[in-house]
């Protein structure tokens, strides 16, 4: 049997018009799912999903109606790729109300809500794989981003417990923790070169991740192979956890 193939599994990918999304959307194309890409901008996702072959829709996942959206345009969804933008940077001590709420619910119930209403049919299949992109920040909280360190933590633990929940059913949950990886955010939050020599000097592989080395380890994690890890959370951060 041939390993690692995904050939009549469909995929839905949430922030996949760029970055780590995009990654994870094209490693599972190129294993043989056919996948949905959605996000919020729609020349973005256009090219983005043309460029792999793709389907998109333009759905906000921060609402349950944007969810309604992506659910509906992808129809049947065997693989859940749950991943959006991170919230804003800010000291702890100036997050806003509006912020806790924006981050909760573009980062947490985006994750609950697509995961609640995909596993029901992944339970009646007995098959299927939720995976949450997270942050290093969960198991290291960064100064900068409270936020996200709180609300990733959160998903982190909901995915393990639904795992409890839905592992005798062929269902995994996992998150995918990515380090430092070269996107548009990572450009944004370090756009200074200096700044970025800092950083790279602290990480034992001396260097960003690439999108496709976070998006690899969300196409294996989709497949039958791993059929056993589950209620995981796998740090793509070139070591900067040791
Ligand atoms: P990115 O900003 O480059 O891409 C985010 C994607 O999500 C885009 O496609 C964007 O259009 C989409 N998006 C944003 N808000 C959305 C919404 N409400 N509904 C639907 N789509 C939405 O980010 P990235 O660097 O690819 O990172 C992906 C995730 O991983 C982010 O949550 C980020 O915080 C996290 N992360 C990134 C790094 C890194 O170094 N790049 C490190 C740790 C964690």
């Amino acid at each position: 049997m041939t390993l690692f193939r995904l050939e009549g599994k469909r995929a839905l990918v949430t922030g996949g018009s760029r970055g780590i999304g995009l990654a994870a959307a094209h490693d599972l194309m190129r294993l043989g799912a056919q996948v949905t890409l959605a996000a919020r901008g729609a020349d973005a996702l256009k090219t983005a999903a043309n460029a792999i072959g793709a389907r998109w829709v333009v759905a906000d996942v921060s609402t349950p109606e944007g969810i309604q959206t992506a659910l509906a345009a992808a129809g049947q969804v065997d693989i859940l790729v749950s991943n959006a933008g991170g919230p804003p940077p800010a000291l702890p001590s100036a997050v806003t109300e509006e912020a806790w709420l924006a981050g909760l619910n573009t980062t947490f119930l985006s994750t609950v809500r697509l995961a609640a209403a995909v596993l029901p049919g992944m339970r009646e299949r007995r098959w299927g794989r939720i995976i949450a992109i997270t942050s290093l920040t969960v198991g290291r909280p960064a100064l900068n981003l409270p936020v996200s360190n709180a609300m990733r933590a959160a998903v982190t633990n909901h995915l393990k417990t639904l795992a409890l929940e839905v592992a005798a059913d062929g269902v995994t949950c996992n998150t995918v923790a990515p380090g430092y990886t070269a996107t548009d955010r990572l450009r944004a939050l370090h756009a200074d070169p200096a700044d970025a020599e800092k950083l790279t000097a602290k990480i034992p592989a001396r260097r960003f991740g690439e999108p496709g080395e976070v998006g690899a380890a969300v196409a294996f994690l989709a497949t039958r192979e791993a059929a056993y890890i589950t209620g995981q959370e796998i740090l793509v951060d070139g070591g900067w956890s040791i």
